[in-house]
Parts: structure tokens; sequence; C-alpha cells
């Protein structure tokens, strides 16, 4: 397994714990798992930065370059990608690094008393480090290497962002956007009348405008459209959904 590969596995794990210990419908007792969140998000975090270290140099990830045994710790690895690479890290970024990996070390090594409100909100200042650095160094969105079951836990980050624009699905949109199509990708039918009509994913349309993203609601070829886009294609007509007869959308939107 690759470095890479193995970074986005801790992703998913650190995304799998952040929903638990974030939304409100578990108990009380699952805020503790804010601590399995932050472990995984640092973990995936040294493991991008071991990627970039080997892509310059594969002695690099090395503590001790002669005695290549031990791999760096993520805090050489940093100073190693900012004084070899010459990545230009903002003093935010460090500053957030560095509280969220002396943060892990107390986890791990200390029975510390848990700060819920730190850590959830170093958390989503990371998570928003990973993002934009993933884009930056690696050529590739992160939300490319994320499972779709977690696309709502990243929306939800994503709506935190310091930052009101974000790259996603290969445009820039609003932060607060990646929820509707997130939420959106988990409704395949419209019933009307007990008879099940499959969505039509943006790319899959009769008449198909041959973009890459969809002109209206900015999603990627082979997702559906954001509930509500203008340019949805009614699977029983072929008219769109949003105002033809069939009232499909109508229908779906007064269950909700
Ligand atoms: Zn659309
Ligand atoms: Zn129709």
């Amino acid at each position: 397994m690759s470095l890479r590969e193995n970074a986005y596995d801790f992703l998913h794990n650190s995304l799998y714990f952040y929903h638990l210990a974030s939304d409100q419908e578990y108990p009380e007792d699952y805020k503790r798992f804010w601590k399995f969140a932050l472990v995984d998000l640092v973990q995936s975090i040294e493991l991008i930065f071991k990627e970039l270290l080997i892509r310059e140099n594969e002695f690099l990830i090395y503590e001790n370059i002669d005695k290549p045994k031990h791999t760096v710790s993520i805090t050489t690895g940093l100073n190693r990608l900012k004084n070899i690479v010459r990545i230009n890290f903002e003093d935010k970024d460090e500053l957030i690094l560095k509280q969220a990996i002396n943060l892990r070390n107390e986890i791990i090594h200390f029975g510390i008393e848990l700060d819920l409100k730190e850590l959830s909100t170093i958390y989503t200042v990371l998570f928003e480090f990973l993002y934009s650095f993933h884009y930056r160094y690696l050529d590739e969105e992160l939300h490319e290497n994320i499972h779709e079951e977690y696309w709502e836990e990243e929306a939800t980050l994503i709506e935190q962002f310091k930052n009101e624009l974000v790259i996603y699905g290969g445009v820039e949109i609003s932060k607060d956007y990646a929820i509707e199509i997130a939420e959106s990708q988990l409704f395949t039918n419209f019933t009307s009348r007990g008879k099940e009509y499959k969505r039509i994913k943006f790319g899959d349309e009769y008449n198909w405008f041959k973009q890459t993203n969809c002109g209206d609601c900015a999603v990627k070829q082979g997702y559906f459209h954001a509930l509500g886009c203008d340019l949805e294609e009614c699977p029983k007509c072929g008219e769109r959904v949003v105002g033809c007869d069939c009232n499909l959308f109508e229908e779906f939107n007064d269950e909700e």
C-alpha cells in the first residue's frame, strides 16, 4: 500500500469518528471519540507529508538518511518540507499544525482531560488546511479521494471553513453549497403513486451538453444534480423535472 492510500485510510477513519463525535443523534458519551478523530487526522497529514518527501527524494523520509531505518516524525517532516522541498507554509498553518501535534501527543501519552470545544475547533481548521494543502501540492482534490459515504461529513466540515469559496468537484463553489450536492446523492429515486423512477445523473441525460460540470448546479459528471437544479431531466417525460407535468419533484418535495 502506498503512503498516499494509507493517508486516505486514516482520513476515512477520522471522518468516521468525526461522525460519531459530532452528530447529535449519538449519546453525549460519544464526544470522547473526538480524540480518535483528531489523532487519525494528524496521522493522515503525516503520511501526506511523507508522500511529498518521497517524491523529492526517497531517503528524505528517514530520520537519519545514512541509516535508513526509522522514518521522520511529523514535525521533522514539516521542517524538511519547508527547508528542503521549499514548501511555503503560512504562519497560521504552521501554528495549527503544531497545536494539533501537541494535542495528539498529549492524547496518546497522557490521560488528559479533553477540552471538546478546543478539539472540535482544531479539527475543523486542520481539515481545512489538509483540504487546500492537498489541492495545491498533490494536484488533485482531496474530495476525489473521499468515499461517497463520507461526503456528508466532508460537506459539514466545509461549511465551517474560514474561506468562503472552495474547489469542489472541479469547480469553485460557495462553502455552504457542498452539503446540498452531498445530500442530493442520497436520493436515488423519485416516487409517484407507488412507482419508483430512477433519478438521472448529470451526464446520463438524453440531451446532454457534454460539459464536465452542470451549468446550473455545478455538480460533476456522473453524480446526481443538486435537488432543485433546473437542468435535471425528468425520468418519466424527459423534460426538466422541476416544472414538468409529471410532478415528480414536487411530490418528492412535499414528502420531505
Ligand atoms: Zn444540475
Ligand atoms: Zn416529467
